[in-house]
């Protein structure tokens, strides 16, 4: 299934070029303060599953250009990201860093704020113009049960599916964490695939252009460490809860982001998602 999030928080099931309403058997739908529709279902998803798929079946569906896409993941309790997971990418950051540069073994994982989440066509807002802000193209994994201590054999069962990510990043000396959480820096999108649906999410091509120019061309079979041994190693940090977002890592290419500058990723198997970029305004 490929789980879409539309209009005001509305969850669909893409058919073709058509989007399946969904929204009520999930309770979405709703503009209510917590937004957690998309972790609910994503938790009670065996429970769904039956349903969502008699109304992927049945229902009318609307057609894909009336609907407004938004992010997929929808108040993830946190967004893990992988740091320097392609060798290629190892290198041509060197010049970059002051001091050693060293490869993911060395730094473990960190956290992108949920907050700085957006989807399909949102505009990511630079907020230093003087200062270098990249753009990085990553497979995103998302969780689909508790988590805890899991081991790579097992790993790949608390999988629910994958979507695009930009990771933006401000370069620079402060903590990854800030430099990665400004309000923006986390287009996801533009669907959710169910696990079931990726064959193998170690031979997906990542590809990202800047105005339509191909900056980043790169395959998920050259991460360092793959997706069971990321979630393997996160687990043992923290608990992994349903509707988690875990970045993999970008390949080579990445490169500064201007104002007025059209970025558009595509994830193979996900689908491909464009966001504008501009200076954030005072
Ligand atoms: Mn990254």
């Amino acid at each position: 299934m490929r789980f879409v999030v539309f209009d005001d928080s509305r969850l669909g099931l893409l058919r073709d070029a058509a989007v399946v309403d969904v929204s009520d058997l999930v309770g979405a739908g709703e503009t209510a303060w917590p937004p957690v529709f998309l972790l609910r279902a994503i938790a009670d998803f065996d429970r769904l599953r039956p349903r969502l798929l008699e109304a992927l079946r049945d229902r009318r569906g609307i057609p894909f250009e009336r609907v407004q896409l938004r992010a997929p993941v929808v108040f993830p309790s946190k967004v893990i990201a992988a740091p320097v997971n392609y060798r290629l990418h190892i290198e041509e950051m060197r010049p970059l860093v002051k001091g050693e540069l060293h490869a993911i073994e060395r730094y473990g994982l960190f956290l992108k704020a949920p907050s700085s989440i957006v989807g399909p066509e949102a505009t990511v807002e630079l907020p230093f113009p003087e200062r270098r802000t990249d753009h990085e193209v990553e497979l995103g994994v998302v969780i689909g049960r508790a988590t805890r201590d899991v081991t790579m054999a097992d790993a790949m069962s608390h999988v629910f599916g994958y979507t695009g990510v930009m990771d933006i990043t401000v370069r620079g000396d402060e903590d990854r964490s800030t430099r990665k959480s400004f309000d923006t820096f986390t287009p996801v999108g533009p669907v959710l695939v169910t696990a079931d649906e990726i064959r193998d999410p170690h031979a997906l091509r990542l590809q990202l252009w800047v105005n339509g120019e191909r900056r980043q061309d790169g395959n998920t079979r050259d991460m360092i460490w793959n997706v069971p041994k990321l979630v393997e190693y996160a687990s043992r940090v923290m608990t992994l809860h349903p509707g988690d977002l875990l970045s993999t890592g970008t390949p080579d290419g990445v490169g500064p982001l201007h104002p007025g500058d059209r970025v558009t990723m595509e994830v193979e198997g996900i689908g491909r998602m464009s966001v504008k970029v501009e200076l954030r305004k005072p």
